[in-house]
């Protein structure tokens, strides 16, 4: 399962979640430290964009 680098714009925490990537645009995210769900989302893997994390579904099945 791939880990999602947040980090919250209200108190700055940097948190990591992990979930599926079908999961990534309907699971709201809230920072563990405030609550806030104004956080920010970088993929660990560099720099994913949408379309990359596409393939990346088709090589690992
Ligand atoms: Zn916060």
């Amino acid at each position: 399962m791939p880990h999602y680098d947040h980090s919250c714009e209200k108190c700055k925490k940097d948190f990591v979640v992990e979930m599926k990537i079908s999961e990534v645009d309907k699971k709201k995210v809230k920072c563990p430290e405030c609550g806030s769900v104004k956080v920010s989302r970088n993929v660990t893997n560099n720099s994913f964009t949408s379309e990359s994390v596409n393939r990346y579904v088709w090589d690992k099945s």
